[in-house]
C-alpha cells in the first residue's frame, strides 16, 4: 500500500520511542504486549486502534503479542462475543499464534496470592456492603474512613475467604479489599476490592467458583504470568498505576511488567462505548452487533470497509497522550482511499427512470467493453449489455434544468458511459402526471462514446439495459447519531439520526453483479462503494453503500475530491 508521504510522521510515537529505549538500556530483552479484551461486546473502532499498537509494535520490534480475554465478570460474557472478537481480530490482519490465554486460566493462581496478600497483612476480609464500602471511600478532597473490620486478624480474614469461596455466603455479604491506606490521595489506592462473591456459572471455568477477582486485581498479575513488558492502556487507567505498582510490589509474580497509557480514540457522530452500543442492540435501535451503521468491526466489516483501510486510518490518527475526537470524515476518507484502489467499477441505477431509444433496432443487444479499473489496466474489461430501454438515474433527468445541470432535460445530449450519445426528446408522463419514462434518440456513429465530429457533450452517465439488469436492493447509511458530539444535551439516545437508513427496493445493477461476494466491495460509477450485505438471496441481491464519492474530508484539506460528474 502506497504510504501517504504528507503523513509519515504519524508512525512514530511516544510508545515506540520507549520501547526502543527501554530495548536500549537493556531494560527489556524483547518485547511482550497483549490485547486484553473483555468478552461483554463486540469490538468497536476503539479496539482497533488499541489491536493495532499492540501488535503492530510487537511485531515491529520482533517481539509477540497475546490475546487475553480479560473473562473475570461471569455475569456480563458470553462465548457469543469471545468467538465475535476471535473472528475480529484475525479479519483486521492480526494473528496471537499460540498466545490465546484467558484471565480465568489464572484462577487458580489469583487465589493463591490473594490468600498470600492475607497471610501478609495486606488484604482484609470486609463484611460491608458495596455501598458501605463505596459511601466511606471518601472523594478527592476528603479521605476516607477505616472499614469496621479492617483490624480484623489475618487468620480471621484467611477463614473468612477460603469459606467465601467455598460458597458458604450470599453475594454481596463480604468481600476481600487490600488493606492499602484509607487516606491516600489517589481514591484508587484506599483499600480496593480485589474479590466478591459472585454465585455464577463462568463460560469456562463452570462452577468451580463462586468468588471472582476484580479487574485490578486480575490484570496486572495476568500481565506478570504471561511475561508482558509492556502493558498498554487508555487513560482512564491511568489513575489505577499505583495499584496495579503495589499488587505487582507486593506478590511473588514471575516478571515486572510496566503500565502505560495512551488516548482513546474518539470519533465524531457516533459511540464507541460497548455500554452504549448494548444498549443500541437491547433496545432494538439497530438490527444487531453487526447492523452496518454500527461502529463495530463486525459491523464495519458487513458494511465493506476493507481491514487494511482500517489500519491505515488508525496510523494516520497516531498515538498520543492526549485526549481527542476525530472527524468521522477522516474515517470514511481513509476508507474511501482504499476501495478507490481496490474497488472494480461497476454500474447501479439507484433509483430507475426508463430511457427508450427510439432509433435504436427492438430487439437487439449489443455488448459494450467497460474498464474494470481506470488505473489498473490489470483489472481488464467486461462486457456490458446495451439495448433499446435502459434504465437511468432519476436524479439525472430534469424538465426544466438550472443553468450548470448538464443532464438529461428535452433536447440535451449526453453521453452514456461506454455507450453512445443520446439526445432527450421527450418526457412521457402517466395519467396521474407522474413522469415515466423519457424517450430519446442516439447517434449510432458514437460508439464508445464519442462524436466523429469532435462535438462536446458536458454529461457522462451511469445505465443499465432494462432486459439484463438485476434488479436489487440498495441500502443507504448515513450517520448513526445526528449531532456530532452525541449524548452532550444529556441524552444520547435523542440525538439518534431518524434517517440513518435509506432502503432502495426497487434499484437496477448491471448483470455482472450476479457474482459480486459478500465482502467484495464495488464502485458503483458516481454513486459510490458498495458491498454485498449477507441478506443476499439468489437472484435478490442487497447491497449495502460503504461510503459515498463525495469526500468533505479531502475537500477541507484541499486535496481535491473525486466530485461526481456534472
Ligand atoms: P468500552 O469502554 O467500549 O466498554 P473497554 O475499555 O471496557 O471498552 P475492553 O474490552 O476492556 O473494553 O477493552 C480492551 C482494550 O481496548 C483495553 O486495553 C482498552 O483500553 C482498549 N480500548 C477500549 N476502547 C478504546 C478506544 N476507544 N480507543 C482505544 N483503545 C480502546
Ligand atoms: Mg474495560
Amino acid at each position: 500500500m502506497p504510504n501517504d508521504a504528507a503523513e509519515p510522521a504519524a508512525g512514530r510515537h511516544f510508545i515506540r520511542t520507549m520501547i526502543q529505549a527501554d530495548l536500549d538500556a537493556g531494560r527489556v530483552r524483547g518485547v511482550v504486549t497483549r490485547f486484553p479484551p473483555e468478552p461483554n461486546g463486540y469490538l468497536h473502532l476503539g479496539h482497533a486502534k488499541s489491536i493495532c499498537l499492540n501488535f503492530g509494535v510487537a511485531g515491529e520490534f520482533n517481539g509477540r503479542c497475546h490475546l487475553r480475554f480479560d473473562d473475570t465478570n461471569p455475569t456480563k460474557e458470553e462465548q457469543e462475543f469471545i468467538d465475535a472478537i476471535t473472528r475480529d481480530v484475525r479479519w483486521l490482519g492480526f494473528d496471537w499464534g499460540q498466545h490465546l490465554y484467558h484471565a480465568s486460566d489464572y484462577f487458580d493462581r489469583l487465589y493463591d496470592w490473594a490468600e498470600h496478600l492475607i497471610s501478609a497483612g495486606k488484604a482484609y476480609v470486609d463484611d460491608q456492603t458495596i455501598e458501605q464500602i463505596r459511601e466511606s471511600r471518601g472523594t478527592l478532597t476528603e479521605p476516607g474512613r477505616d472499614s469496621p473490620f479492617r483490624g480484623r486478624a489475618n487468620a480471621e480474614s484467611l477463614d473468612l475467604f477460603r469459606r467465601m469461596r467455598a460458597g458458604e455466603f450470599p453475594n454481596g455479604a463480604r468481600v476481600l479489599r487490600a488493606r492499602i491506606d484509607m487516606a491516600a490521595g489517589n481514591i484508587n489506592l484506599r483499600d480496593p476490592v480485589l474479590y466478591r462473591i459472585l454465585h455464577a456459572d463462568h463460560p469456562r471455568t463452570g462452577s468451580t467458583w463462586c468468588v471472582y477477582p476484580t479487574y485490578d486485581f486480575a490484570h496486572g498479575q495476568s500481565d506478570a504470568i504471561e511475561g508482558i513488558t509492556h502493558s498498554l492502556c487508555t487513560l482512564e487507567f491511568e489513575d489505577h498505576r499505583p495499584l496495579y505498582d503495589w499488587l505487582l510490589d507486593n506478590l511473588p509474580v514471575p516478571a515486572r511488567p510496566r503500565q502505560t497509557e495512551f488516548a482513546r480514540l474518539n470519533l465524531t457522530h457516533t459511540v464507541l462505548s460497548k455500554r452504549f452500543l448494548t444498549e443500541l442492540v437491547k433496545r432494538g435501535t439497530v438490527s444487531g452487533w453487526d447492523d452496518p451503521r454500527m461502529p463495530t468491526l463486525a459491523g464495519v466489516r458487513r458494511r465493506g470497509v476493507p481491514p487494511a483501510a482500517l489500519r491505515e486510518f488508525v496510523r494516520r490518527v497516531g498515538v498520543a497522550r492526549a485526549n481527542s475526537v476525530v472527524d468521522f470524515a477522516q474515517y470514511e476518507h481513509a476508507v474511501r482511499e482504499q476501495l478507490n484502489r481496490s474497488a472494480p467499477r461497476r454500474m447501479g441505477v439507484l433509483r430507475p427512470l426508463k430511457l427508450v431509444i427510439e432509433n435504436y433496432p427492438e430487439g437487439k443487444t449489443e455488448l459494450l467493453d467497460a474498464v474494470n479499473h481506470p488505473d489498473d489496466p490489470v483489472a481488464g474489461t467486461r462486457q456490458v449489455p446495451f439495448g433499446r430501454e435502459l434504465y437511468v438515474e432519476r436524479d439525472d433527468y430534469m424538465d426544466d434544468p438550472p443553468k450548470k445541470f448538464y443532464r438529461l432535460s428535452p433536447g440535451r445530449e449526453v453521453r452514456l458511459r461506454y455507450g453512445y450519445l443520446v439526445t432527450c426528446q421527450r418526457a412521457v408522463r402517466d395519467a396521474t402526471g407522474a413522469l415515466d419514462h423519457l424517450v430519446c434518440t442516439y447517434d449510432p456513429a458514437t460508439r464508445g462514446g464519442n462524436a466523429p465530429d469532435g462535438r462536446k457533450v458536458q454529461a457522462t452517465l451511469h445505465w443499465v439495459a432494462a432486459a439484463t439488469a438485476l434488479r436489487a436492493e440498495v441500502r443507504l447509511y448515513d450517520h448513526l447519531f445526528a449531532r456530532p458530539d452525541p449524548g452532550a444535551g444529556g441524552d444520547l439516545f435523542a440525538d439518534l439520526n431518524p434517517n440513518s437508513l435509506e432502503t432502495l427496493a426497487d434499484a437496477r445493477v448491471e448483470p455482472a453483479l450476479a457474482e459480486a461476494h459478500v465482502g467484495e466491495a464495488v464502485q458503483f460509477e458516481r454513486q459510490g462503494y458498495f458491498c454485498p450485505d449477507p441478506d443476499s438471496r439468489p437472484g435478490k441481491p442487497v447491497f449495502n453503500r460503504t461510503v459515498g464519492l463525495r469526500d468533505s474530508f479531502a475537500k477541507a484539506k484541499g486535496r481535491g475530491g473525486q466530485a461526481p460528474v456534472a
